[in-house]
């Protein structure tokens, strides 16, 4: 048996997890059928997880249902690439020597060992030596800014956690640094041990550690273990590409503060550290690979919930018994449920029995907005403040500009002035309200949209501009999204500042009139209680104010006979222009265009539905 990092990650979750996996394996390289295996090989307390995770296609054939393609993912994979190879230019001008990475003439640097029988692998992203010294190089497509951010407060004043050298961050204290405060300093640190959280990257590359380490003992080479040194290469949050380009490609020269878009995170302390901690994980991982029985364990922060790095046996497995609707997790913003057994918060919830909303009694419901949704459901009613949403509503000056934009948030800035993951504006949609209730579908919208990869920012600025003269309301579905992308627009084409910025400044959030904004009707006269409680609720928002959820509640308006549904369909859409077609392109292009223009037309008819209430 071979284990490879992604394999030791995904593996050491849980002690559930070895177990379902090898399950699966066995049923999809056996030549039994599904029904075979099920009756002959498994207790019944099995037979529901092999369905569960094991299913038939229309021709019979077996499909894996945990075995999910992230589209988006996918789309992105050519830019995540491009991060690689800039990563592997940045080295060598950071490290010199000679470096080893997949995109160079030699093939990856790969380590193994053999331990218990058990093979251990890790192919190393940038090798790179100088003299004796190497340089284990873990390339991750994310920022430095969740790294950067790491730290504490002391007297009003941040303290990092790391602290950025040249182009490389180290540890505060490994720099002779007076700490201010000690137990808090400690806290920060802690964080790059938790593998699930701010430490999933450093894990990776502790991994690597334990095996270049294994490997350089078992060849009696423990005396070479301190030529190695390890690090993270991340995108620099602070790069702003200035906009040079050969050939129509991007140009990563440094920025005009020197900056450049790779910079590093010295771990070889922390990975260090980190040893006893993956010997442990591979000692019960061993041990559970051993065992005949599945070691059952309850749902916990290693099943990743709603996280873009959720177990795939948590919907089709371990968490298939949470209804669908109207669980204990829909609660919103859940800090804590007080319970006999403790204060529950999300997964532990469940893990105690709570499936069900109204599973919990109902005196243990504290938060005054978890018990209007729990009466909601428990008598089938909707719950509504008119007074504050018509205050909201009065609150509103004309023209209301519903604004969308579409973004692709690349990881390799594309034009002048992006940073990395700057979210490229490439579509919006604008109706204008000009006064309640007045704005035609079609007569009082206009879509922007790129044809291409080429920057068409300055003509989305010129359009946007154009269409906002008059002082209104920018109105959208969480604003906040909306305005940042004024704000870095604004930033960049500055003679076009002044107007970006009015739109910027005068702005409402749809959500406020159906969820609340607690200084906001704080503003309009109602009491903190009052303020703080939501406007409205319909069992069917299922905890979630989102586009999604409440334009059903509010209207007949569907999504799902659009060609582009949603969000990432629209970013995937985008991402994927130049494989496409012109006749292909063109029907794309209008699929865009309708599914932008309904995201605006919604909060039109959502806003009409709440002043019609
Ligand atoms: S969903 Fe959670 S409990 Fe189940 S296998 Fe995955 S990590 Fe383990």
């Amino acid at each position: 048996m071979a284990i490879t990092k992604t394999n030791f990650v995904e593996m050491t979750r849980c002690v559930k997890y070895p177990f379902l996996e090898d399950l699966k394996r066995d049923i999809l390289t056996s030549d039994m059928t599904l029904e075979e295996y099920q009756s002959q090989e498994l207790k019944s307390s099995l037979k529901e997880i092999v369905g569960e995770m094991i299913d038939l296609d229309e021709d019979g054939n077996l499909v894996d249902k945990t075995d999910t393609i992230d589209i988006q993912l996918e789309a992105m994979l050519p830019y995540y690439k491009e991060v690689e190879i800039e990563a592997a230019k940045v080295v060598e001008k950071q490290f010199g020597g000679i470096s080893k990475f997949a995109e160079s003439t030699y093939d990856q640097e790969l380590y193994d060992t053999n331990i218990n029988g058990i093979r251990y692998l890790c192919y190393i992203d940038i090798f790179n030596e100088v003299d004796n010294k190497k340089n284990i190089i873990e390339v991750k497509a994310t920022t430095s800014n969740a790294f950067a951010s790491l730290g504490y407060k002391k007297d009003e004043i941040d303290y990092p956690l790391l602290k950025k050298i040249g182009n490389v961050y180290h540890l505060a204290d490994l720099l002779g640094e007076e700490i201010a405060d000690p137990i808090k300093y400690q806290n920060a640190r802690n964080k790059l041990f938790n593998r699930f959280l701010d430490g999933k990257y450093v894990f990776d590359l502790a991994f690597q550690r334990y095996i270049i380490e294994h490997e350089l003992a078992a060849s009696n080479n423990e005396a070479k273990l301190s030529d190695y040194h390890y690090y993270l290469a991340v995108l620099n949050h602070e790069y702003v590409f200035p906009g040079k380009y050969e050939d129509g490609k991007p140009v990563y020269e440094p920025d005009l503060l020197g900056e450049e878009i790779i910079t590093f995170i010295d771990l070889d302390q922390i990975t260090k550290e980190f040893q006893p901690i993956i010997d442990d994980l591979r000692i019960r991982l061993e041990k559970c690979l051993l065992a005949d029985n599945m070691t059952n364990c309850e749902l916990g922060e290693y099943c990743c919930y709603k996280k873009r790095n959720m177990c795939k046996y948590f919907k089709p497995v371990c968490g298939s018994l949470i209804p669908e609707h109207h669980s204990s997790l829909t609660f919103m913003r859940n800090r804590g449920i007080e319970t006999p057994d403790g204060k529950l918060v999300g997964v532990e919830l469940i893990n105690h029995g709570y499936l069900n909303m109204l599973d919990i009694p109902k005196e243990y419901i504290k938060n005054q907005n978890h018990l209007i949704q729990y009466e909601c459901v428990e008598h089938n009613e909707v719950y509504v403040d008119k007074e504050k949403i018509k205050a909201g509503i009065a609150s509103l000056k004309y023209p209301l500009y519903h604004l969308d934009f579409e973004t692709f948030p690349c990881p390799m800035p594309r034009y002048r002035g992006e940073k990395p993951y700057t979210q490229s504006v490439f579509e919006f949609s604008l109706h204008t309200e000009v006064s309640p209730g007045v704005c035609d579908k079609d007569k009082d919208n206009y879509v922007f949209l790129a044809r291409d990869f080429n920057d068409c920012r300055l003509d989305c600025v010129k359009e946007l501009v154009r269409l906002t003269q008059k002082p209104g309301t920018l109105l959208a579905q969480n604003v906040s999204f909306e305005r940042s992308r004024i704000k870095e627009l604004a930033n960049i084409f500055k003679e076009y500042k002044e107007p970006l910025m009015r739109l910027y400044d005068n702005y409402f959030d749809l959500i406020w009139l159906v969820n609340t904004n607690q200084e906001l009707y704080q503003s309009l006269g109602f009491t903190k209680d009052e303020a703080s409680r939501v406007n409205y609720y319909d069992k069917a928002l299922d905890g979630s104010y989102s586009i999604k959820k409440t334009l059903p509640v509010f209207s007949d308006l569907s999504y799902k006979n659009l060609d582009v549904k949603n969000g990432t369909e629209a970013i995937v859409t985008y991402a994927n222009y130049d494989k496409m077609s012109v006749e292909e392109r063109n029907l794309k292009y209008e699929s865009l265009i309708t599914y932008c223009k309904q995201d605006t037309w919604a909060m039109v008819v959502i806003l009409d539905a709440l002043r019609n209430l």
